[in-house]
């Protein structure tokens, strides 16, 4: 099958962010933090339903997850950098500490898992998030809303990839998130 970049498929000029909580009320800071990212969104925001997730690398003993993925169109001028410094202020705001356990539990991540079709690497900022093709808990919500997807460098869709993953037979879906346009 030829695998061109049709306009489906291409991640075009929209960015895509993944959501993580297991500290505190991890749905209810889901919820408020998509409707914190759709303010930054130039066009109405898509979303996935919230997820439970089993945690992956996390020290014993950690809690659940809930996890989502959002598709925002950037405001003019909005870069990857600027848009990456945006989010981790918001992780601050939900009461998110600067990092001491790897993988510690957390009120709030959000990844950047894509900006458009752009490559990045610099120290601060890696495009397209590095893990995010081999996490079920990242693509089986961005497959609700975006599985045709084709990640730069990447041949397989994001239903493809997400076909590829062991299961997480602990995974459930919660509610969707209301999104103020939906
Ligand atoms: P994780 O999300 O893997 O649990 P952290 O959120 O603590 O880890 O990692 C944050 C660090 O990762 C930040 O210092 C940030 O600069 C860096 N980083 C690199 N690429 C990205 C990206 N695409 N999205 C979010 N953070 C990134
Ligand atoms: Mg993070």
């Amino acid at each position: 099958m030829s695998r061109l970049y049709g306009a489906s498929q291409d991640p075009g000029t929209y960015a895509f962010v993944a959501l993580g909580s297991n500290l505190g009320d991890p749905q209810r800071n889901i919820h408020m933090a998509a409707h914190d990212l759709e303010e930054l969104s130039e066009a109405p925001m898509r979303a996935s339903s919230l997820w439970e997730t089993t945690p992956v690398d996390c020290p014993p003993g950690s809690s659940v997850f809930v996890n989502a993925v959002v598709r925002i169109l950037p405001r003019p001028g909005e870069t990857s950098e600027s848009l990456l410094v945006k989010l981790q202020k918001l992780e601050r705001r939900y009461g998110r500490e600067t990092k001491r356990i790897l993988n510690e539990a957390r009120p709030l991540d959000l990844d950047l898992i894509l900006f458009g079709g752009e490559i990045h690497a610099t120290g601060i900022l890696t495009l397209p998030h590095p893990r995010a093709t081999s996490r079920r808990f990242v693509l089986e919500p961005l497959n609700e809303i975006a599985p045709d997807l084709v990640f730069p460098g990447e041949i397989r869709t994001v239903a493809e990839l997400l076909a590829g993953l062991p299961p997480d037979p602990a995974m459930r879906k919660l509610g969707r998130i209301q999104t103020r346009r939906s």
